[in-house]
């Protein structure tokens, strides 16, 4: 694949470009929860993602991204590779564990490396986040603050209307 063009950090303001996430693990499994973590194939940068809007088809969806402190996305892998070998560019690990104890001490370790993230700094709205990236801007401070709030209750649909925040026509 094509080095992506553009790293993590330069990505506000963007739109119809190429993603530069290449390795993305969805938790999409873990407590029906739309979130997981991905990382920049460009400076390795990784975060923690969840899903904040989308359009009727869900076909279109947006995301909130939290940075993570470094190792996190080594450790998440690690974690999950007790599950089955990852497969890049987007893994969903097989949610199934041989105990109970397994599956708790995993679960919880991933929760307190996905409760390390920080503020969100901004939001990107994809088909496929390993691919591309249709809008994309840098988060205000009240607007993180906003979406931060929301994404901890777990309010995956927000009444906040990201598509209009990022300039785009919900379908
Ligand atoms: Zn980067």
């Amino acid at each position: 694949m094509a080095e992506p063009q553009y790293c993590c950090q330069n990505l506000g303001g963007l739109t119809e470009s190429k993603s530069p996430f290449q390795r993305i693990i969805s938790f999409d499994y873990h407590d029906g929860a739309t979130a997981g973590a991905a990382q920049c194939a460009v400076c390795a940068g990784a975060y923690k993602y969840d899903m904040v809007d989308w359009d009727q088809n869900q076909d279109v969806r947006v995301f909130g991204f939290a940075p993570l402190p470094p190792d996190s996305f080594m450790k998440l892998t690690a974690l999950c590779a007790a599950l089955e070998n990852p497969k890049w560019p987007i893994w969903s690990p097989k949610w199934q564990f041989s105990t109970e104890v397994l599956r708790n001490s995993i679960e919880t370790e991933i929760e307190q490396i996905l409760g390390a993230a920080g503020p969100h700094e901004f939001v990107l709205a994809s088909r496929d986040l390993a691919q591309e990236i249709i809008a994309c801007r840098d988060l205000t401070e009240i607007d993180g603050k906003d979406l931060q709030t929301r994404s901890s209750r777990r309010e995956a649909h927000s009444q906040r209307d990201w598509f209009q925040y990022l300039g785009l026509q919900r379908s």
